[in-house]
């Protein structure tokens, strides 16, 4: 290649930046595709338990960690050894790499602060894989298609909507513990332009997380919805009091039989008609959840220039109280329901997901410090926990302005984000290009009034109706 065409490679097209959308197809396998992919995601489940296991063990003998190029390599040699795991020849070696390469990307997730200590992977409720390559759909009817996944060939999809997208970048094959099968499509899409002025009014959005109300805007709307029917929670209680009922009689049973030297019961068919119920309620109560931060997330990328989060760091909000046994943790029930209101309410993924779509849109996203943004006044900028007169209810001590707490974080936090946007704060692309004036974007303090009072006073809530 001459240095002329390669220059002309390099250059940086603004019209073909690429965004990428997932597009989830239930599937429907025959019996024989879901051993295939059970034994798939066994062997997955193998290498990137000892993909951890190596770096662990790397880390406390404290020398430099494997690299993903090294594991992929290991792992090629132990693929081709028929003596070792003739079994692992059996899985497709771009599907093995890519759990190595999913192993490596959590390391470096955890590194810098984004995610857990990786865990180890076990084998029982959920079995996924993702195929990075060579991945096809092809349409058979108006609702219905297959997906070709390596190692599987053509799985049958409900194909309820249409996929987008000029390519299929890779398809990841979950089966979630009620047994379901779900296929995610993972397209390219080019990045559309951005179709509205940043200055118009509007067109910024400041967005506040938390468990009572999953999103409060700045825009004054107050957004919710319940995963679980009181009916379903009255039912997962007496569920969940079955199987531990079950679960001690037969651990009570089996040191009996284990004393006599008699033979012990394996879990009976009762109890895993219980458990896969249990699953099923999970399971519901999960889609639900992830239907509700996709259509979220959409309405805040595709109609705002700029959505502005505020920057919470969830690996330590969710972390267990529980602490060691020599040192144990404070208000630990208390803690444990905080952590299922905030995993309840994904917060984390409301985020991420707005962060995915925005691109497709040309439009962006921009995270600001959390800290003080639910006890400052946006009228006259005093900060005091005294402001918060309720959980829902803000008060300023100083100028007596009254709003509902959420949608006042939402508005301090859309005041940030412009703020640190105008100073350059963060790049962000959204911005490139455009004459951003504090006048006319609504950072004064009387549009800031102005935007926020249409639901203010009534703190109205938007629960979206369950299916
Ligand atoms: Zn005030």
């Amino acid at each position: 290649m001459t240095e002329k065409k390669r220059r002309r490679w390099k250059k940086k097209d603004p019209n073909n930046e690429r965004g990428r959308v997932a597009i989830r197809y239930r599937g429907y396998p025959t019996s024989e595709q879901t051993g295939k992919i059970m034994r798939i995601d066994g062997s997955c489940r193998f290498v990137k338990n000892l993909a951890k296991e190596q770096r662990d063990l790397a880390h406390r003998l404290g020398v430099r960690s494997p690299s993903y190029t090294r594991q992929s390599a290991d792992m090629k040699e132990l693929r081709d050894d028929p003596e070792l795991t003739p079994w692992l020849a059996d899985a497709p070696s771009q599907i093995l790499q890519q759990a190595i390469r999913d192993t490596d990307t959590a390391y470096h997730r955890f590194v810098s602060g984004q995610s857990w200590y990786p865990t180890w992977t076990r084998k029982g409720s959920r079995a996924s894989f993702r195929d990075p390559q060579g991945v096809k759909f092809r349409r058979l009817s108006r609702r219905w298609g297959e997906v070709k996944i390596q190692g599987v060939d053509w799985i049958l999809v409900k194909a309820h909507r249409p996929l987008v997208g000029s390519r299929i970048t890779s398809a990841t094959v979950v089966i979630e513990p009620d047994g379901k099968l779900f296929i995610s499509l993972l397209c390219e899409r080019h990045k559309r332009q951005p179709t509205k002025p940043l200055a118009e009014e509007g067109t910024t959005v400041g967005i506040d997380r938390g468990i009572a109300v999953a999103i409060a805007t700045s825009d004054g709307e107050l957004i919710n919805r319940e995963n679980w029917t009181p009916k379903e929670k009255e039912r997962l209680r007496r569920l969940e009091k079955a199987r531990e009922r079950k679960k001690a009689a037969r651990k009570s049973e089996n040191t009996r039989a284990r004393a006599k030297g008699a033979p012990t019961k394996y879990k009976s068919g009762k109890q895993k008609d219980t458990e896969l119920a249990i699953a099923a309620l999970y399971g519901r109560a999960r889609r639900r959840r992830n239907d509700f931060v996709e259509q979220e997330s959409y309405g805040l990328a595709k109609n705002h220039r700029l959505s502005i989060f505020e920057d919470l760091h969830l690996p330590a909000m969710t972390r267990s109280a529980k602490g060691t046994v020599d040192n144990p943790g404070k208000r630990v029930a208390q803690k444990a329901g905080l952590n299922r209101g905030l995993l309840d309410k994904a917060l984390g993924a409301i985020l991420s997901r707005t962060e995915d779509k925005v691109v497709c849109h040309g439009h962006g996203t921009l995270c600001v410090p959390a800290p003080g943004t639910s006890i400052t006044c946006p009228e006259c900028g005093y900060t005091n926990k005294a402001n918060r007169a309720s959980r829902s209810v803000f008060i300023c001590v100083a100028c007596g302005h009254k709003a509902h707490a959420d949608i006042n974080a939402a508005i301090i936090i859309r005041e940030r984000g412009i703020k640190l946007a105008l100073a350059g704060g963060t790049p962000v692309a959204a911005l490139q290009g455009n004459n951003l004036d504090p006048d006319s974007s609504g950072a004064e303090p009387e549009h800031q009034g102005r935007r926020g009072s249409g639901n203010q006073e009534t703190g109205h809530i938007t629960v979206r109706k369950l299916a």
